[in-house]
C-alpha cells in the first residue's frame, strides 16, 4: 500500500535529518580515532537534529563489510591507510531512511569508494516504477565492472518500511532474473559494495555479534534480564541496538550476566558481523530513495 503525505512527510524528515548526519560525518571521521567516538557522535548528531537512531551507526573496517559496531568500552581505533564504511539510519515515528558512505585513507580504497558511489548514481539515474530488480542489479554490476572492480554479489539494498529496515523485498547488486519489480511509491535503500578483482566477493558470517535485535519479549526469571528486556522493547521495538546503549539500565555488575541470558533465552538475537570471504577490502555506499512513475526521490 503507498504511503500517505503524512507518513511521506516522516519519511522526507527522516531522510533530512540523515543527510546532514552524513554530510558532518564525512568530515569527522579520521585515522587513529577511537571507532567508538565515530558511532557515538554519528548517534549523537542524529539526535541533537530531532530525529532517532534507526539502528547503531555501523563502522566496518577493511574486509569487514557490515554490521560492526562499537561493544561497550570498544578499544578499536581507525587504522592508518583503511578504508572504512559508516553506515547510519535514522527513524521519524517508526519511518526509516537508511544511508552510507566510505572514507578511505588509501588510493584504491578511495577508487572503491568513488566506485560505488556512481554505482549508486547510476542506478538512482535510472530507477522509476515498474522496474524489474534485475535490472537495478545489471546497472550496478556493470558500472563496477567496468571501472575494474568486482559488486559483493551476496549483499543487497531493500526496501525500508515503518520500525521496519528490511521490509521484505532485496535489491540485488548484481544481474539476476527477477519479474518483480519496484512500485511507485515503495521506498527502498539501494546500496552497491565494491571490492578489487581478484576477491571471492561475497560475505561470510564471523563469530564476532555487536548488534542484536529483539526476538520475544518472554518472561524471565532474573529480575534484571526482565528490565533489559523491558527498556529493549520500550526503546527500540524491532529494530536493531547495540549493547552499549543498555549502560545504565541495570547495575553494572549485574549487566553482562543478564545480558547472556537474554540471548540464552532466545529472547533477543545477534546480527553477525559480515566479513569479505577472501578478506579482500570493501567499499559501500548508500541512499534511500522513494519511487516515482518516471523516476525517484533521493530522501537521503
Ligand atoms: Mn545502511
Ligand atoms: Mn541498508
Amino acid at each position: 500500500m503507498p504511503y500517505d503525505k503524512e507518513e511521506l512527510a516522516k519519511f522526507r524528515q527522516s531522510g533530512k535529518i540523515l543527510k546532514e548526519t552524513r554530510e558532518e560525518m564525512k568530515t569527522y571521521v579520521k585515522e587513529n580515532m577511537p571507532v567508538i567516538d565515530v558511532c557515538e557522535k554519528a548517534e549523537e548528531l542524529i539526535r541533537k537534529k530531532g530525529g532517532k537512531t534507526a539502528f547503531p551507526c555501523n563502522v566496518s573496517i577493511n574486509e569487514v563489510a557490515a554490521h560492526y559496531t562499537s561493544p561497550p568500552n570498544d578499544t578499536l581505533t581507525i587504522p592508518e591507510g583503511s578504508t572504512v564504511k559508516v553506515d547510519i539510519g535514522v527513524q521519524i515515528d517508526g519511518y526509516v531512511t537508511d544511508t552510507a558512505f566510505t572514507a578511505a585513507f588509501n588510493p584504491e580504497g578511495k577508487s572503491m569508494a568513488n566506485t560505488a558511489e556512481l554505482a549508486l548514481n547510476t542506478a538512482i539515474e535510472n530507477l522509476h516504477g515498474d522496474m524489474p530488480l534485475g535490472k537495478i542489479g545489471t546497472i550496478i554490476e556493470n558500472t563496477i565492472k567496468n571501472r575494474g572492480f568486482k559488486p559483493i554479489s551476496n549483499l543487497t539494498g531493500h526496501s525500508v518500511g515503518r520500525y521496519l529496515i528490511h521490509a521484505g523485498t532485496s535489491i540485488p547488486n548484481v544481474a539476476q532474473i527477477s519479474l518483480t519489480k519496484i512500485r511507485a511509491g515503495e521506498v527502498y535503500a539501494i546500496e552497491p559494495f565494491v571490492t578489487v578483482p581478484e576477491a571471492i566477493a561475497r560475505v561470510d558470517d564471523s563469530p564476532e555479534v555487536t548488534i542484536y535485535r529483539l526476538i520475544k519479549a518472554k518472561s524471565t526469571k532474573n529480575p534484571h534480564a526482565k528490565t533489559l528486556l523491558k527498556h529493549i522493547e520500550t526503546n527500540f521495538r524491532t529494530l536493531p541496538f547495540a549493547e552499549r546503549w543498555l549502560n545504565g539500565v541495570v547495575p553494572k555488575e549485574q549487566h553482562t550476566q543478564a545480558f547472556k541470558e537474554l540471548l540464552k533465552e532466545k529472547a533477543i538475537a545477534g546480527y553477525p558481523v559480515f566479513v569479505e570471504a577472501s578478506k579482500k577490502p570493501v567499499a559501500q555506499a548508500e541512499h534511500t530513495v522513494l519511487i516515482k512513475e518516471d523516476g525517484c526521490e533521493v530522501l537521503t
